[in-house]
């Protein structure tokens, strides 16, 4: 079964072993790859994914990739580029728009701090694990150039991904939208407490908007239990809430390879072949091709420009 991955941070990891290259992808029957141009810091970030924008066209070229501006997927493994942290626009609409230029079609509006746009999902620096559980935002959601960035990004044709934003932000944005958006790598808080998975209620709204949400393969969001066994079961329980709060159509992937510690179950992208065949047990095959790819481009379909 084909698949769609919605987030992996192979772009800006610089050493070790690769969990996203062309040969996992192609192994693991990947359609299309969501490339992440990742920004930690605010200084030079714009800078920075434009220089990732570049090496992006290497890296398709290095690994046999074919990238796509558009929901429309030609031959082969496609790969579209992302930036993860909305800090990378600096304040500046006109920014947005160069992003756009230069391939952006999808971009987080936070990550785990503060920026021009908008409150992450996490107060202080304790981004992952159970450090999440008292640190959750509640409060504090976009900025006033936080919600002009929203309504720009809907006219240009760019996917608005909450993931690593708050409840507030969440509501907001969909607010504003009114059509479908992404969290492109995250999980369900119902089942492991940690502020960087979703609630319920933010769940229903990403659902309500006909939005997906990628599920996120990171260990310390999804269980105490990092055996190959323990995170499958996990795994799946995550997908399974999720499908039950949301519905069949609300559910994707978003592995967030590259980014996370080796997962045990899902190593790289040649194992997605063992999760796909894990949600048809699950779901049946119609609903676990939708999870694999046909919730992810429909939402694709709806927010880009063909
Ligand atoms: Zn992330």
């Amino acid at each position: 079964m084909k698949y769609i991955d919605l987030h992996c941070d192979a772009l800006t990891k610089v050493e070790g072993v690769f969990q996203v290259t062309g040969d996992a992808l192609r192994k693991g029957k990947c359609r299309l790859q969501c490339f992440a141009a990742f920004v930690e810091e605010r200084e030079g970030a714009f800078a920075r994914v434009r220089a990732y924008a570049e090496a992006f066209g290497t890296l398709c070229e290095r690994e046999g990739l074919v990238p796509v501006r558009s929901a429309l997927l030609p031959e082969g493994t496609c790969a579209l580029l992302t930036v993860e942290n909305g800090a990378a626009v600096e304040g500046s609409l006109e920014k947005l728009d160069c992003l756009y230029g230069l391939g952006v079609r999808m971009m987080t509006l936070t990550w785990n701090h503060v920026n021009e746009i908008g409150f992450p999902s996490i107060i202080g620096d304790r981004a992952l694990g159970h450090g999440g559980l008292q640190m959750r935002e509640t409060e504090r959601g976009l900025t006033k150039f936080g919600r002009e960035t929203v309504e720009r990004m809907k006219e240009l044709g760019m996917v608005v991904d909450v993931s690593h934003g708050s409840d507030k932000l969440l509501f907001e944005a969909a607010d504003i939208l009114g059509q479908p958006f992404v969290a492109s790598h995250s999980g369900a808080d119902a089942v492991y407490r940690c502020a960087r998975n979703l609630t319920d209620e933010g769940i229903r709204r990403i659902a309500d908007a006909g939005g997906v949400i990628g599920l996120d393969f990171c260990a310390a969001f999804l269980s105490d239990d990092r055996s190959a066994a323990g995170q499958r079961a996990a795994i799946l329980a995550h997908a399974a809430h999720i499908v039950n709060v949301g519905g069949e159509n609300v559910l994707a992937l978003g592995s967030d390879f590259d980014g996370i510690p080796q997962n045990s179950y899902l190593r790289t992208a040649a194992d997605m072949p063992r999760l796909l065949a894990d949600f048809d047990g699950l779901f049946g095959a119609r609903i676990a091709e939708k999870i694999a790819w046909k919730n992810a481009l429909r939402v694709l379909g709806d927010c880009l420009r063909p």
